[in-house]
């Protein structure tokens, strides 16, 4: 279980640092984490929570947001993340859905009132008894409790390995989240294994960026670095580019982590090359494709040489290929690498369900320790994808080589067919970033009466571009992309709508898309 695991970096790397808070400059060793998660645990007990029950955490990054982590997994209480993006009306979809008996929340946020936003939905919440907000006196009576840690072991004897422990609701790229619910079994392999590949040792120090309330820090950033003694280091509340920079050259960390557009921010930062990244040796890119160019730059600016992609989902706790230290460069640009340790991959025709030819495209499918046990109180849904032999059908494309290297192409849900062809965005959005005024770029399909769907290009310009024209991508595209392939549209844009976790919501920029066609 977490817990047991937990206990034995204690033993062995008890005096090394653990986490540090860059806002508040809080450190808390090995030992020292151990013994906050213990009180924490108790406070828990002591407030009734057994178990099973759901409690849930609404905050942006923060140590106790971690804490909180370890503390339910000591006891099996079953942690709901919410993202801290939400408003009332999705708070109350997730502390409803999910059952939630005690929510923990900071007070506020920038812009978000959450104590107010809680105490609104609260009337209807049926099952929410308690709510303690962060830094407030009934959190500090969670850890200030007289109960005995023999208590800890009393209940650690009633745990096992298959139990829920976590609901993650999934990023809402593509529709409404789902609670994907997962046991210890499930994110503490991944974080693992994830750890593994990075060659974390109790030397390590990883600054996480990404929220705690997805997979991306929780499992791949907090347990990869607890699974190996490594030490967390949280930069800022919420993602800020330049917090992130100041934590790696201030900590001396080895690992940084992020989507790809935080490398893009980090990267264009306009003191950049002050920063000391000297001790970054590697670090995680994943959640959604990154662009050739980036990785380069990630590799040869920010000397993160080891740097690996990785590929999951929530579901599957998250990760499930990766790539390796001694892959080559041009293997880290082009594939998600290979399958991680004691996992399966297969591509399928989503039609037949049987396998593709190496080389050819189909729906990626996943197995093993890894995949969820299912969606929250929703049998059905989970139906949908996982089938009889536990193969996670991950609705994304992928193409398989000769060596067992996959590439993501793109989501099932996100294939254009124009005029009877098959378009996959990620290509032409690949050969967008060869465009020296083009920052970003996302191609979707829009209705379109002759070819059933037509290509549009939404574009970050980079800063004192000139002026984009369809004439002038055209042009640009014409003779280096098949005709079918040469979006039809552009539109300019400063910003992407995007999820929280840093993926841009294709759903949102075709709705919004159709308005704009009228
Ligand atoms: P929802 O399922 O609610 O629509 P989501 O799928 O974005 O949202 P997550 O579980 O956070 O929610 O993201 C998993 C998805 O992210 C994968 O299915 C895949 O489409 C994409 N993804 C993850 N890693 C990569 C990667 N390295 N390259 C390309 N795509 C990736
Ligand atoms: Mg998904």
């Amino acid at each position: 279980t977490i817990g047991g695991n937990l206990a034995r970096t204690v033993e062995r790397f008890g005096d090394r640092d653990a986490l540090v808070e860059r806002l508040t400059g809080r450190r808390w060793t090995y030992t020292e984490l151990a013994a906050d998660v213990d009180a924490l645990a108790l406070g828990l007990v002591a407030r009734g929570i057994v178990k099973g029950d759901r409690v849930g955490i609404w905050s942006p990054n923060r140590a106790e947001w971690t804490l909180l982590q370890y503390a339910t997994a000591k006891i099996g209480a079953i942690l709901v993340n919410i993202n801290p993006a939400y408003r009332s009306h999705e708070l109350k979809f997730v502390l409803n859905q999910a059952g939630v008996r005690l929510l923990v929340a900071a007070e506020s946020f920038k812009t978000s009132d959450y104590a107010a936003m809680i105490e609104e939905v609260r009337p209807e919440c049926a099952a929410l008894e308690q709510v303690v907000l962060l830094g407030s006196e009934a959190w500090d009576s969670l850890l200030d409790n007289d109960l005995d840690v023999g208590r800890l072991e009393e209940i650690a004897a009633t745990l096992g390995a298959d139990d829920s422990i976590n609901i993650q609701y999934t990023s809402g790229t593509t529709g409404f989240p789902k609670g994907a619910t997962l046991s210890h079994h499930n994110i503490l392999n991944n974080g693992f294994f994830v750890g593994e590949l990075c060659g974390y040792t109790e030397v390590d120090r990883i600054c996480i960026p990404v929220p705690f309330y997805h997979c991306f820090g929780m499992v791949m950033g907090n347990l990869a670095a607890t699974t190996h003694g490594a030490c967390m280091v949280i930069p800022s509340q919420a993602f800020e580019p330049a917090a992130a920079l100041a934590a790696v050259q201030a900590e001396r960390c080895t690992s940084l982590y992020g989507v790809p557009t935080m490398f893009i921010a980090e990267l264009s930062e306009p003191d950049f090359d002050s920063y000391d990244l000297s001790s970054l040796r590697t670090g995680i890119m994943a959640g959604s494709p990154c662009p050739v160019e980036v990785m380069k730059q990630v590799i040869e600016r920010m000397g993160m040489a080891e740097v690996s992609i990785c590929y999951g989902m929530t579901e599957t706790s998250p990760v499930s290929t990766q790539t390796r230290a001694d892959d080559s460069v041009e293997r880290r640009v082009s594939t998600v690498g290979r399958v991680g340790p004691h996992l399966e991959v297969k591509v399928v025709d989503p039609e037949t369900g049987l396998t593709v030819p190496r080389g050819e495209p189909g729906e990626l499918c996943t197995r093993g320790y890894s995949v969820m046990l299912g969606y929250w109180d929703q049998p059905d849904k989970t139906a949908e994808v996982i089938d009889a032999a536990r193969w996670m059908h991950t609705g994304d494309l992928a193409i398989m080589d000769d060596e067992g290297y996959l590439s993501i192409t793109g989501r099932i849900k996100d294939m254009v067919i124009r005029g009877g062809e098959n378009v996959y965005p990620r290509e032409i959005e690949e050969f967008l970033y060869t465009h020296p005024d083009i920052l970003d770029a996302q191609v979707i399909g829009v209705p379109d009466a002759k070819y059933g769907e037509e290509l549009m290009a939404w574009v970050r310009l980079r800063e004192g571009a000139p002026v984009l024209t369809v004439e002038a991508l055209r042009e640009f595209c014409t003779g280096k992309l098949a005709h079918y392939k040469v979006p039809r549209y552009v539109h300019v844009v400063d910003e992407f709508p995007m999820t929280v976790t840093g993926k841009v919501r294709k759903v949102q920029m075709r709705e919004e898309s159709v308005s704009l066609l009228g």
